[in-house]
């Protein structure tokens, strides 16, 4: 078993190392490079990233990497290569898009990302989950912000793999993207074990404002005293790459230092749609905001934002604890 994770992941990088090429020696390579030039990305930080080219065709990568039916198979389980069931055969599944190479802690290559280099549908493909590659548990750009910054004290987490690309060529070597999948608790648990802090930037459409809703429920039942998270909100129709490339690092870095605290986030969200001036309201806000915090990790955070509750309500945290119980009574 061990045996043949090893095989899986040298095959990927070999992969890796041939649409790397691709992009260098390929006849059809100046449609690549002419869209990551659109795109804005120096060779410099597509280089770092080992950014490639899969080419169009349906057995280039066999014919490159896969050669013996061995490795072939091996291509097959790592999710490079898709098995037709009629014909019983293997045929590419990346084929005329940029891509993306995701890696793990280690740098080793344990699936990729590929975008089409224009307007089609889908925009991205992803490998699927193996053995090697859980989607729940990897962040892309981990591995390269810790290779680019000395100390890590924040992390940044984004969308998408341009968005992580971007913002490092522009000088924030911090970010991370979920791999088009919601942020998870075994992410922040890998995330708090290297910063305290993480800041959560989402595109500034319906969609980024869904994730970070999300990302607000998954933080708050997890966080722990000494770890902190923030949201920041980009205008509308942004998202981290192009805002970057607008207003620079240091626009960057002053919306990231003036983000909205967790707390803040939990009651904006939880109070909009309650008129908070009628005790109707703050009852409605405080039933809906009560049995998420009762969720939290005991510690100062949960009681300071209890606090606030009861400051809001007017409740004292006795006329709270009658109807939900928030914390351990001493006789209990
Ligand atoms: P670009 O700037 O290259 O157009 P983006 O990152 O801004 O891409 P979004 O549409 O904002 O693209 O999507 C955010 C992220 O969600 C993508 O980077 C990708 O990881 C994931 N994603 C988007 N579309 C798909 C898709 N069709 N299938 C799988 N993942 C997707
Ligand atoms: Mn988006
Ligand atoms: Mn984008
Ligand atoms: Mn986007």
């Amino acid at each position: 078993r061990r045996s043949e994770h090893k095989a899986q992941y040298h095959i990927l990088d070999e992969a890796s190392a041939y649409y790397q090429r691709q992009l260098k020696e390929h006849p059809s390579r100046d449609l690549a490079v002419n869209y990551l030039k659109s795109r804005g990305l120096t060779g410099k930080v597509a280089s770092f990233f080992c950014i490639g080219f899969a080419p169009s065709g349906w057995d280039n990568l066999i014919n490159a990497v896969g050669g013996t039916s061995e490795k072939a198979n091996l291509l097959e389980l790592s999710g490079m290569l898709i098995r037709h069931e009629e014909k019983d055969s293997l045929y590419d599944r990346f084929r005329n898009r940029i891509m993306f190479p995701i890696r793990d802690a280690r740098g080793r290559t344990i699936a990729f990302g590929g975008r089409v280099l224009g307007d089609d549908k889908p925009k991205y493909l992803n490998s699927p989950e193996t053995d090697t590659f859980h989607k729940g548990r990897e962040l892309y750009g981990l591995y390269e912000a810790r290779k680019l910054t000395q100390k890590l004290e924040r992390i940044v987490i984004v969308e998408g793999y341009m968005d992580v690309i971007s913002l490092a060529q522009f000088g924030v070597t911090y970010a991370v993207a979920t791999l088009g999948t919601a942020t998870s608790q075994q992410h922040l648990e890998r995330l708090f074990k290297t910063v305290s802090e993480v800041v959560f930037c989402f595109d500034g459409d319906k969609a980024g404002r869904k994730a970070a809703e999300r990302a607000l429920e998954t933080t708050l039942t997890s966080i722990k005293d000494g770890q902190e998270a923030r949201f920041l909100f980009l205008p509308e129709g942004e998202d981290p790459d192009t805002l970057i490339r607008a207003e620079g690092k240091d626009g960057f870095e002053k919306r990231l230092n003036e983000a909205l605290p967790l707390s803040e986030f939990f009651f904006k969200s939880h109070s909009q749609g309650s008129d908070m001036t009628s005790i109707d309201g703050r009852a409605r806000f405080s039933s809906e905001a009560l049995p998420m915090l009762q969720q939290m990790q005991p510690g100062l955070l949960k009681q300071m934002m209890i606090d606030k509750i009861c400051e809001i309500t007017g409740l004292t945290l006795e006329q709270i604890n009658s109807t939900i119980q928030l914390v351990p009574t001493s006789a209990s």
